[in-house]
């Protein structure tokens, strides 16, 4: 295990990003999906990771693709100098799509109306434009529905005979590649075999198929197809923790938020603690100030609640958060522990330490750890770390 590396002393908070670790865990998904590539998922900032450092780990690691829900996202690796293959796939009525075209970004279409979005910033671009085509297999979120993907793809047949689109990839998504025997996972797959099989009766070459997110790139083997698009995997978080940790998938989380106390205080029993006063400490105790909340993605939901809260690492020990997250801060009880400002609290890590991680806070919080390491917000400034750094 390598290193933490050093936490700066300038900031209050500082979110640590492990680049070496996102390059490793594409190699650990590319050797469980081989000969099926990677597509590292850097929507949403990279999970909060960074878009760029972590895109650019992602391929060091052998991602060939990257995945994006934004087409904006997408232009910000291109404006970054990243030239790999990439993928948009949310598109609303109005999105300009011609900078997409001329940047060689591929844009995902589930309907005809976005197909001729696409084809017209391709004729204005005076180049094909990349599309996947995406089919709705049972989750009903995104992609043509059965009923809808025979005209789809007879328009599709029409753009690409006019040289006005590329179909480079046709793709859906799962529901439930969690959970263990899930009888969706088996009807997804059937009905993605049968929008394949309408395709090609179509004329329409389905180009990459992909179906898996992390869960499916290890847990459904027939889903890998010629790609998987893993998002949290990357990140060395485990997508069914419960079914196999991410130490167990020989993932590395590449997340680290420490911060350092800006005060420290001594409080009688009886004392109340942080908004609505809903703790009280029993004995006389040492409470520190770590300045980190809500604003910076600790979940208001890991307050204290009678029984339990999220804990945050400062000398050694986990200790408990006295009372409610706010939004710039959160308390928490030292018991008689000696600690000073300035020191360190380790908020979320890998846990090579003690320390919680992501899979604790989603625990604490009624949430997923996807969303713990996402929300971790833009005030928290983000310093590199690794040979990739
Ligand atoms: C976010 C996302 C993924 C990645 O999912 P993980 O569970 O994080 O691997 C893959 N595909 C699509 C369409 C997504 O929106």
């Amino acid at each position: 295990m390598p290193p933490r590396p050093d936490v700066p002393a300038d900031v209050p908070a500082v979110a640590l990003v492990d680049l070496d670790a996102i390059a490793h865990n594409v190699r650990v998904v590319r050797r469980a999906v081989g000969p099926a590539q990677v597509m590292a998922v850097v929507k949403a900032d990279a999970y909060g990771h960074g878009l760029v450092p972590a895109a650019r780990a992602a391929l060091a690691g052998g991602a060939t693709w990257l995945g994006v829900a934004h087409v904006h996202e997408a232009l910000a690796l291109r404006a970054a100098g990243v030239e790999a293959d990439v993928l948009a796939w949310i598109l609303t009525p109005g999105t300009d799509l011609l900078p997409a075209v001329r940047a060689g970004v591929d844009v995902s279409v589930s309907a005809v109306w976005a197909l001729e979005q696409l084809a017209g910033a391709a004729r204005a671009a005076g180049r094909r434009a990349g599309v996947h085509l995406e089919v709705d297999t049972g989750m009903s979120r995104g992609g043509a529905s059965p009923a809808e993907w025979p005209a789809l793809l007879d328009a599709v047949a029409k753009h690409v005979e006019a040289g006005d689109v590329q179909v480079r990839g046709t793709w859906a998504h799962f529901a439930s590649a969690d959970v263990p025997g899930d009888p969706s996972v088996p009807s997804q797959l059937d009905a993605f075999e049968a929008a394949l099989r309408a395709a090609r009766d179509h004329g329409v070459d389905p180009g990459l198929r992909h179906h898996a997110n992390s869960a499916a790139a290890f847990f459904v083997p027939q889903a890998r197809y010629d790609l998987v698009r893993a998002g949290l995997a990357v990140y060395g978080l485990s997508p069914a923790p419960e079914r196999a940790t991410g130490a167990e998938l020989g993932l590395r989380p590449a997340m680290t938020l420490a911060a350092r106390l800006a005060h420290v205080r001594r409080v009688p029993a009886g004392a109340g603690v942080s908004y609505g006063l809903t703790y009280t400490v029993e004995h006389d105790t040492t409470l520190g100030l770590v300045p980190v909340g809500y604003g910076d993605g600790v979940p208001r939901h890991a307050s204290w609640d009678g029984h339990r809260s999220g804990e945050v690492l400062v000398g050694g020990a986990r200790r408990r958060i006295a009372g409610r997250v706010c939004m710039d801060q959160v308390v928490v009880d030292l018991g008689d522990d000696a600690a000073a400002p300035g020191d360190l609290a380790l908020v979320l890590g890998p846990g090579d330490d003690g320390e919680a991680t992501a899979d604790d806070w989603a625990a604490a919080a009624g949430t997923i750890s996807w969303e713990v390491v996402t929300r971790i917000g833009a005030r928290v400034p983000r310093r590199y770390a690794g040979a990739l750094a």
